[in-house]
Order: structure tokens, then C-alpha cells, then sequence
């Protein structure tokens, strides 16, 4: 017997369209997976590619998972495991669409095994993963605003997008965009999250790479600075060969931060031997939770610590994370506090889903299973 495999797509929108340094997002496509086998157990997975950020289009996806499937199709069930992911593997590129099928496969090992994902991966998984509230490129008065009903909510670590212009009173563009940083703004938007939440909460920011290096050194002097006192940048600038000058000249400016790598290591993986602390790993872009794992471990090996975070997933692709960030143990804030950010209205399914997985008192708890949520 073969496994099937169904796709179904749902487009979703941003509750507020979402300014980040790499464009304006205001909606966007998720592919919903269901594999099921002759035993009649379901998997579920989803490919959420985000082509604004990471290049690949709904149409790429959508020709990735009908390949997937054809190919599933033709695949014995009782196959190997390591067979049936060469197979898939030499299938597509996308990396999102095969994400999509390893999560079914997964969340099927759960179901039939009657084990919450994160037991199948590591023995005394983590009860729940502590997340960050992300606060995208808005004016700083807004910023406050959203921080503070992140904190009366039970959120003590922030994500603060930077490396933006604000234009008028509403909103801000890529700073990238217009040839130039607008660190002011930067500078304000931060002090107005610091003075929402107080001093105690831990604050990151996320420059999405649209710093030089001169001007990193620039913002992350104040923003390291009190009362701001941020603890850790990402992606402050794009590109490994900046990486190893930019540690270089906070060395030498007596800037103590940690910096992680977002963007950077996707594009160039040998990045993280060039200076970062910290790397972020994303599951759809990855290729799923197997794939996670090997990069995980990779990272591990180079003494960089892990983080997680989403590319505004679905449920089924935070599900995943969480399990995958309690079986590594992470005890560090992640990114995966994103779902709020999705309109889910029209999709009550999906809407059932991402209520299982609501962050309570600043952390996700680990779906109890089986399989993933
Ligand atoms: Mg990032």
C-alpha cells in the first residue's frame, strides 16, 4: 500500500499588514497537508512559504507538495524510512513543501504511537517553550501600546523590529529601501517598548540585516545603553563576510551583545563560525523537524547556542517548533508567538488549532498529543 496524501490551501490575512525591513506583508498563503496511510491514521503538516522573505512563491509550493504527492503515490508504505526521504528529497527543492510532509509524518508517528511529537524526539521534553512578543516596524507610540498589552498578558521578552524609516505619523518602510538608516527612529521605538514594560523585561531587536556595519555599532551603542539595555541584536547586518568586522568593532567600542544570525546563515551556513552567538533556525524553511535537528546539532558543534522562530507559520508549523524546541530543550524566549498576528476568522479550523497554542503567562505549552496538536 501507498501513502495518499491531500492538499488543501487557505489564504489568511494580517490582522495589522506587518512593515518589516524586507517589505509590507498583508496576507498570506498556507498549504494544508493530510497523509493518511492503510491503517486510516491521518498526519498533518502545512508549508507556509512567505515569498516576500524567503523567495519562494505560493506557486513554487504548490508544484513542490503535487510532486510530493505524486511521488508518495508511488512509495510503499512499509518502505524504509531513510529510502523514503531520499526519494522525497530528490523530489522538490522547496523546502517549505517538503517541511509540509516531514511534519505528517510526524504528527502520523505521534498518532499512531499515542505520543505528543516532542516524546517520539527526546526523552522529558520541556513542558512548554518561553516565547517573545514580536513588535513590528510601527511608530513608537503604537509600539508602546502593543507592548504594554503584551506585558498585562503575562510577556516578559520582546522582539523589536529595527532598521527601518518611520514616514509620517502611521507607519515606517525598509530603511534598506531608501539608502538609509534611520537609527532616531530605531532609538525611539525601542526606548518606548523599554518604558512600557520596565526595566526587568528582556528586549531583543531584529535589524533584518538593514544595517552597515558603522551603522550597527551606532544603534546597538545606544540601544545597549540605559535605560534602553537591550540584551541581544539579529541580523544587525547581512552577510558573512560582515559578520567577523562587526564583532570586531564592538570589541572595539566596548559594546557587550549578543548577536544573533537570521537571514545570513539561510543563505550562507558556514556564517555561523563568523562571529554570531546565536542562530535562528526556522522550521518551513528548513525542510521540517528532521532537518531542524541536523542543523541544530550542527550548530551545537560550532558552540553557537539555537533559537527558533517562525516565518508566520500556521498552527501546525508552530506545533511543530514547540515540540521540536522542547525536545532540544531551549530554554531561551523564541519567536514562535506569532499566530495573533494571522487572521484567522475564516478559517475556524485553523483558528481551533492556534487556540491550543495561545502563549500563556509568556510561554507556549507542549500540545499534549498525540502527534502534534
Ligand atoms: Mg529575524
Amino acid at each position: 500500500m501507498a501513502l495518499s496524501l491531500a492538499i488543501t490551501e487557505q489564504v489568511v490575512g494580517f490582522r495589522e499588514p506587518l512593515p518589516t525591513a524586507w517589505g509590507r506583508l498583508d496576507r498570506r498563503t498556507l498549504f494544508l497537508v493530510e497523509l493518511t496511510g492503510s491503517d486510516g491514521i491521518v498526519g498533518r503538516g502545512e508549508a507556509a512559504p512567505l515569498e516576500a522573505y524567503d523567495g519562494v512563491s505560493d506557486d513554487a509550493c504548490r508544484a513542490g507538495l503535487r510532486a510530493l504527492a505524486a511521488e508518495l503515490a508511488q512509495i510503499d508504505e512499509d518502505a524504509p524510512g531513510h529510502l523514503v526521504l531520499d526519494r522525497l528529497s530528490a523530489t522538490t527543492p522547496v523546502q517549505q513543501a517538503l517541511a509540509a510532509i516531514d511534519l505528517a509524518f510526524w504528527d502520523r508517528g505521534g498518532r499512531r504511537s499515542g505520543q505528543p511529537v516532542a516524546e517520539l524526539l527526546a526523552s522529558g521534553p520541556l513542558d512548554g517553550v518561553a516565547v517573545h512578543k514580536t513588535i513590528g516596524g510601527v511608530p513608537a507610540a503604537r509600539a508602546a501600546e502593543i507592548a504594554r498589552e503584551a506585558a498585562a498578558v503575562g510577556f516578559t521578552a520582546f522582539k523589536v523590529k529595527v532598521g527601518l524609516r518611520v514616514v509620517g505619523e502611521t507607519g515606517c518602510e525598509p530603511a534598506t529601501s531608501t539608502g538609509a538608516a534611520d537609527i532616531d527612529g530605531d532609538v525611539a521605538r525601542v526606548l518606548a517598548v523599554r518604558e512600557a514594560v520596565g526595566p526587568e523585561a528582556r528586549i531583543k531587536v531584529d535589524a533584518n540585516g538593514a544595517w552597515s556595519v558603522d551603522e550597527a555599532v551606532e544603534a546597538l551603542g545606544r540601544l545597549t545603553a540605559r535605560p534602553i539595555a537591550i540584551r541581544t541584536a539579529e541580523e544587525p547586518v547581512s552577510g558573512g563576510d560582515a559578520w567577523p568586522h562587526l564583532r570586531a568593532a564592538l570589541n572595539a567600542a566596548r559594546i557587550d551583545i549578543e548577536l544573533s544570525v537570521d537571514e545570513t546563515a539561510d543563505r550562507e551556513p558556514g556564517a555561523i563560525r563568523r562571529g554570531p552567538d546565536v542562530v535562528e533556525l526556522k522550521l518551513a524553511r528548513t525542510g521540517g523537524i528532521g532537518p531542524l535537528l541536523v542543523r541544530a546539532s550542527l550548530a551545537q558543534i560550532a558552540g553557537v547556542q539555537i533559537a527558533l522562530a517562525s516565518t508566520f507559520d500556521g498552527p501546525l508549523g508552530i506545533a511543530a517548533a514547540v515540540h521540536a524546541a522542547a525536545a532540544l530543550k531551549i530554554e531561551r524566549p523564541l519567536g514562535l508567538a506569532t499566530l495573533d498576528a494571522l487572521d484567522l476568522d475564516d478559517a475556524p479550523e485553523l483558528a481551533d488549532l492556534a487556540q491550543r497554542l495561545a502563549p500563556v503567562g509568556g510561554r507556549i505549552p507542549l500540545p499534549p498529543g498525540p502527534g502534534l496538536v
